[in-house]
């Protein structure tokens, strides 16, 4: 599919890919770089690259695909330093979790003749680096593709047939659109776990290991989410910053009619909106989107 590819940034996400294109025989030769010689190092003893280097223009000079796959406050100063060493023709991509301000960030930068195809594949865990990534993370799930208008659709179906070979579903979407939509899935939720997480290390130090004690309930699941990367989340919220106010303000007017229900005693109010959230989960069941990713194939590469 692929002479050869470079990857700028290989964690969790890149880490992932460079897997399904090494098991899928996609790529003749893929480079990985990082900032780090340690992640580096990891990729190359992982064995699921054939070079690394830590200087981009190194990276991309040569490759017909790019994919960056750093977090969204890298992109600008990465899609500068790739700009003159990019070779005529390649196609450029990513992965961010955030659509507008990846394009806005990259395609001025980019010369003439180069195809920039934004994706995001809806698939992720809370771990970070070479390690945590595994084949079948995008198995089964959503890769969204926001490409700017004039975008070539050869460059664009060679994007969505490397994903479909991941396993992903693809669909397309303007990138205005797919940063509201997801920052009501994905953003909000990560926010609300953040400041559950928080509220209760604030709390006074006894009751806190009550807390940790008997989190078996649904307090669990938010120190899950709230593990999630500091530096990718603290860019998803700056570089989405309308929409996730946008709806952080109607889910501030929800939770004060429910805050008003419980105070007056309203259960009827209470219970619609749980037997309302009832059906959203069968939906997603339906969907088959309940399920997490599983790193099934970790134990091969031990
Ligand atoms: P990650 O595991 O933390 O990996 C980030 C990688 O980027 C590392 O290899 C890091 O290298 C490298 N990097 C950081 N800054 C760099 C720079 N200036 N130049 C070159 N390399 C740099 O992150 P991830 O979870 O794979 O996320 C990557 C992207 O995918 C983010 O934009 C995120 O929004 C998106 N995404 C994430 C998820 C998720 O669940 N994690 C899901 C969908 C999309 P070093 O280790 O050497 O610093």
């Amino acid at each position: 599919m692929f002479d050869r590819v470079a990857l700028i940034g290989i964690g969790l996400i890149g880490s992932s890919i460079a897997r399904v294109m090494r098991r899928d025989k996609l790529a003749r030769s893929i480079i990985a770089c990082a900032r780090t010689e340690k992640t580096l190092n990891t990729a190359k003893r992982l064995n699921i690259v054939d070079e690394t280097t830590q200087i981009i223009s190194e990276a991309v000079h040569g490759a017909d695909l790019v994919m960056i796959c750093t977090p969204v406050s890298t992109y600008g100063e990465i899609a500068k330093e790739m700009a003159p060493a990019l070779k005529p023709g390649a196609i450029v991509t990513d992965v961010g979790s955030v659509k507008e301000a990846a394009v806005t960030a990259v395609v001025p930068h980019l010369p003439k003749g180069i195809h920039f195809v934004p994706g995001h594949p809806i698939a992720g865990t809370e771990n970070s680096g070479p390690e945590s990534g595994f084949e079948n993370l995008f198995e089964g799930r959503w890769f969204l593709i926001t490409p700017p208008p004039g975008t070539e659709q050869a460059a664009i179906d060679k994007v969505a047939n490397l994903w479909k070979c991941a396993g992903s579903h693809i669909e397309y979407l303007e990138p205005a659109h797919h940063d509201q939509v997801l920052a009501i899935t994905s953003h909000l939720p990560h926010l609300i776990a953040y400041t559950i997480v928080g509220t209760a290390t604030d709390l006074e130090e006894d009751i806190k290991s009550e807390v940790v004690k008997y989190s078996a309930s649904g307090f669990r699941d938010f120190t899950r989410i709230a593990a999630s990367d500091p530096v990718m989340w603290r860019d998803i919220f700056i570089a989405n910053r309308d929409a996730v106010l946008e709806m952080l303000g109607r889910l501030s007017e929800d939770l004060a009619g429910l805050q008003r229900a419980i105070r007056i005693g309203d259960g009827e109010t209470l219970e619609a909106l749980f037997r309302r959230t009832q059906e959203i989960r069968r939906g997603v069941i339906e969907a088959g989107q309940h399920i997490p990713p599983a790193p099934v194939n970790l134990d091969k590469e031990k």
